[in-house]
């Protein structure tokens, strides 16, 4: 496994590798991103990981500076994982000096997290495309923990043509349904034992719609709900909204994305179900 910082290196090395699939982190690993590289490497011939803590999809005031490190960690998991080139830069290997570029992706991108952490997909979505135009891989990979910014990175990646194709992997939880996140390192045991509260409540929401419910409001509250009995949760949006466009739903539902964002002690924490499709990881 290489391991490189600058923009020229990754260049050279990506160069010499055949098909490539791509797993961008934020480093922290769990089993959620590593179950990305075992889809890249079931789909592709070699595996690139980039682990960066983007400063710019962090807001005044958000975790940037405390967010979890522990690179050599990672790169050991990388390793064993069997990927192939980690770039691991410096900000100023992503940002170089005089760097002025960024990119608005429109829409998908105001709602639910957009509007809760104004600029965040402004960031998102410029690194990525950094990280796509230096790297060049053939597939990107991303999780649906983070459905929104899978819509936004799909969206970006189609109208810029910055890679061929972008999948989407499934949620990867604790055993008791807690999606796993690096964040989840900021819960307490007690907040722990609380943060099941947005696995539960999207397995109500899909207990609803299983038995045949379709009024959006009504599976709205039905999550919400659950949410609500949780005195440590404090919630920051439930939403149930079209999967494609992420616009709020009313009235009779076929495809439905149900997702939150929950504060529980220190963290906010997000989850989300497709109720329209299966999702073995919330049973
Ligand atoms: P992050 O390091 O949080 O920026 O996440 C890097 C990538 O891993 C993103 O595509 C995330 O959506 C994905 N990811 C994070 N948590 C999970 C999870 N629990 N299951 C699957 N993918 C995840």
């Amino acid at each position: 496994m290489k391991v490189v910082t600058t923009r020229a290196e990754v260049r050279e090395e990506r160069a010499a590798l055949g098909r490539l699939g791509f797993v961008p982190t934020m480093g922290y690993l769990h089993d959620g991103h590593l179950s990305l590289v075992r889809e890249a490497r079931a789909r592709s011939e070699h595996v690139a990981a980039s682990i960066f803590v983007n400063p710019t999809q962090f807001g005044p005031g958000e975790d940037l500076a405390s967010y979890p490190r522990d690179p050599e960690r990672d790169l050991a998991l990388l390793e064993e994982a069997g990927v192939d080139l980690v770039w691991l830069p410096q900000p100023g290997d992503v940002y170089p000096s005089g760097f002025a570029t960024s990119v608005e992706v429109g829409d998908v991108a105001d709602v639910l997290e957009g509007a809760s952490r104004p600029g965040h997909f402004r960031g998102v979505a410029t690194v990525v495309a950094i990280l796509l135009g230096v790297v060049r891989p053939d597939l990107l990979l991303v999780g649906q923990k983070d459905l929104q910014q899978s819509v936004v990175l799909r969206r970006l990646a189609a109208d810029l043509s910055l890679v061929d194709e972008v999948v989407v992997c499934p949620t990867g939880r604790e055993p008791d349904g807690l999606a796993l996140s690096s964040r989840n390192a900021y819960l307490d045991e007690e907040d722990r034992r609380a943060a099941t509260v947005l696995s539960r409540a999207l397995r109500a929401g899909r207990a609803a719609y299983d038995a045949g419910e379709r009024d959006a409001e009504t599976l709205r509250r039905v999550i919400r709900d659950v949410v609500a009995a949780e005195p440590r949760a404090e919630i920051d949006y439930v939403s149930l909204a079209d999967p494609e466009t992420l616009v709020e739903l009313q009235g009779p539902v076929d495809r439905a994305a149900a997702s939150m964002a929950v504060r529980v002690g220190r963290p906010r924490l997000l989850d989300n179900t497709l109720l329209h499709a299966p999702d073995p990881g919330l049973g």
